[in-house]
C-alpha cells in the first residue's frame, strides 16, 4: 500500500479542503494528527461522483469483486500492527481491544470475498398458479445503488470494514462518513481499499470518504439519489436518520443496555469472568458490552463475592500497554456524562460496591446494585464501564426485566441447563442471544443487528449484502 494522499478520497483522486481539525489521545491529550474537514458540498459531490460509476460497479464481474477484496484483505494483514498502533491513539482504546478490532475487520473482508461466489437468486414455479402456465420464472439480485456507510468512534475499522467490504461484494458504490473523534484509521483502510478495487480492475470512485459531523451526515443521508444508508451509532441519531432518510432504505446498527442473566444453575466463576470480561472491554464502550446483570436470589452472594475479586484483575491505566484492560474514555463530556448517571443512580439508592469515580482520565470499572427502574444507569445506554447488578426470584423474572427494556441486542444467558438455555433463546427479545459466553460475543459471519430501538436490518457480509441488493423478478413468455 502507497502512503495515505493528502486530502480526501472523492472521485478518483484525493481532494484538499480548506478546514482541518485535530484528533487527541484521550489518555493523555497529545496529539495524533490532523485531518482534512469535508462539508455538505463535498458530500454531494461525493454521491455525484458515486453515481457516475454506479453502472461500472455494477456490471464489475464477481472474481473482479472478489479481487477485490482479496487484495484488500491481503493489504490489511501487511500493515495490521500499524492499523492497532493507530487505534488505540485516536479512540484510546485498551490495545488488546484494538488487536481483537484489527483482526476482526480482516476476516470481515475476507469473508465478504467469499460471499461474492453466493450472490444468486432462484427459478420461481411459475407453474404453481393458473396465470404461470407456460412461463419461465426467476429472479437474480441486483445492486441497490449508492450506498451510504455512517460509523461510531468505538470500532471506526471495524465498523467501515461492515459497510465497505460487503457493498463491494455487492457491487454497490459506496461513500463513507467516519467518525470526527477517530477518523485516521479509517481514513487509511478506504486508501486500501480503493488501492485493492482499482488493482482488480473497479473504479476508484467506488470507495469514497468524507469527513464531518451531522451536517456531512445529514447531506449524505437525505439525498434522494442514493439506494441506501448503512448506519452505526446511537440510537438518538439513527432514529433522526431514518425520520430524515425516508423513504429510502435504512438499516441500523444501534445501541443497547446489553444483559448477563446468572441462572442458579450457572458456573459462578465463569459467569463472573464474563462480566469482567463483557462489562469493560473497549472501556465498556460496545454496543454489546455487559451493562445489566440479573443474578437469581440463590446464588447473588456466591457471584457477588466472585464478581468483586475478579475486579481486582481488570488493569486500569494507559491503553497502549497490553495489560491495560480499563482507559480513559472517549472524551471528557463522556467522562463527566457517566459520572452525573452513576451519581443520580447512587441519589436513587444504588450503591457502588467498586468504582464509581475518576482515576486520573479513566473512569473507573464500576459495579453498581439496587439501581431502580427509571434510572439511565438500567435504562439507558451508559457506554462506559459500568455494570448494574440487579437479583430476581426466578428465571421469568429475569426475562422479564431484559424485555422490559427499549433496546434489543445481544443478551447473555449462563447456565448449565439445556432447557433453560432454549428456553431463553425463546423468550428473550433480541438480535442475538448467547448461553455461557459475553453478550458481546460476535462472529463476523452471523447475523448481527438489534430488535426494538437497537436497529432494523442486519449485518455480517452474507446478511450486509443481502440488504445491499434487491430482487430483480424476470419473467419469459417463450
Ligand atoms: P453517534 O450516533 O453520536 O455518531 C455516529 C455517527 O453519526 C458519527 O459519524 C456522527 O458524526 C454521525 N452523525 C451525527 N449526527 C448525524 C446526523 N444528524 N445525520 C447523519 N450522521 C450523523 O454515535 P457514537 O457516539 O459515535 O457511537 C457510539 C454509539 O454507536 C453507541 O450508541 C453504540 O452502541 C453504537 N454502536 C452500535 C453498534 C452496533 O453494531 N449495533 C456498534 C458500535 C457502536
Amino acid at each position: 500500500m502507497n502512503e495515505v494522499p493528502e486530502g480526501l478520497p472523492i472521485g478518483d483522486g484525493w481532494v484538499t479542503t480548506s478546514d482541518t481539525a485535530e484528533v487527541h489521545f484521550p489518555y493523555d491529550g497529545t496529539l495524533v494528527d490532523s485531518y482534512p474537514v469535508g462539508d455538505a458540498d463535498l458530500a454531494r459531490r461525493a454521491i455525484d461522483e458515486a453515481l457516475g460509476v454506479r453502472r461500472t460497479m455494477a456490471a464489475l464481474p464477481s472474481h473482479v469483486r472478489r479481487a477485490a477484496l482479496l487484495n484488500a484483505h491481503a493489504a490489511f494483514l501487511a500493515r495490521q500492527e500499524e492499523f492497532e498502533q493507530l487505534l488505540v491513539l485516536e479512540t484510546g482504546k485498551p490495545l488488546v481491544d484494538c488487536k481483537v478490532e484489527s483482526a476482526r475487520s480482516a476476516l470481515t473482508l475476507i469473508t465478504a470475498a467469499e460471499e461474492v461466489l453466493r450472490i444468486h437468486g432462484e427459478t420461481v414455479p411459475m407453474d404453481a398458479l393458473p396465470s404461470g402456465d407456460g412461463l419461465i420464472g426467476f429472479w437474480t439480485r441486483k445492486p441497490i445503488g449508492v450506498v451510504v456507510g455512517i460509523t461510531g468512534f468505538n470500532y471506526p475499522v471495524l465498523l467501515a470494514a461492515h459497510k465497505l467490504a460487503p457493498a463491494i461484494a455487492a457491487g454497490c458504490p459506496v461513500v463513507l462518513k467516519p467518525p470526527p473523534q477517530a477518523p485516521l484509521a479509517t481514513i487509511w483502510l478506504v486508501h486500501l481499499m480503493r488501492e485493492a478495487l482499482v488493482e482488480a480492475g473497479g473504479p476508484a470512485a467506488g470507495i469514497q470518504l468524507v469527513t464531518g459531523g451531522p451536517e456531512v451526515g445529514e447531506a449524505l443521508t437525505t439525498d434522494p439519489r442514493i439506494g441506501m444508508v448503512s448506519f452505526t451509532g446511537s440510537a438518538a441519531v439513527g432514529h433522526q436518520i431514518a425520520r430524515a432518510a425516508a423513504p429510502r432504505k435504512v438499516v441500523l446498527e444501534l445501541g443497547s443496555n446489553a444483559a448477563l442473566i446468572v441462572a442458579a444453575d450457572a458456573d459462578l466463576d465463569a459467569a463472573a469472568d464474563a462480566v469482567i470480561r463483557g462489562g469493560y472491554y473497549a472501556n465498556g464502550q460496545a454496543c454489546i458490552s455487559v451493562q445489566r446483570v440479573i443474578v437469581q436470589d440463590a446464588v447473588r452472594e456466591e457471584f457477588m463475592n466472585r464478581l468483586t475479586a475478579a475486579l481486582d484483575r481488570v488493569v486500569v491505566g494507559d491503553p497502549r500497554s497490553p495489560d491495560t484492560r480499563v482507559a480513559p474514555l472517549i472524551d471528557e463530556g463522556s467522562t463527566k456524562r457517566v459520572q452525573a448517571w452513576v451519581d443520580s443512580a447512587v441519589r436513587a439508592g444504588a450503591t457502588a460496591v467498586a468504582g464509581g469515580d475518576v482515576d486520573g482520565r479513566a473512569f473507573n470499572p464500576t459495579v453498581l446494585i439496587g439501581v431502580p427502574d427509571g434510572e439511565n444507569a438500567w435504562d439507558e445506554e451508559v457506554f462506559g464501564p459500568v455494570v448494574a447488578v440487579r437479583t430476581v426470584p426466578d428465571l421469568q423474572s429475569a426475562y422479564d426485566a431484559v424485555n422490559a427494556s427499549r433496546y434489543g441486542l445481544h443478551c447473555a444467558v449462563f447456565t448449565k441447563s439445556l432447557a433453560t438455555a432454549y428456553d431463553a433463546i425463546e423468550q428473550i427479545e433480541a438480535g442475538g442471544v448467547v448461553v455461557n459466553d459475553v453478550p458481546g460475543f460476535r462472529s463476523d459471519i452471523a447475523p448481527y443487528g438489534g430488535v426494538k430501538d437497537s436497529g432494523i436490518g442486519r449485518e455480517g457480509p452474507r446478511f450486509a449484502i443481502e440488504e445491499m441488493t434487491v430482487t430483480r423478478m424476470a419473467v419469459i413468455r417463450p
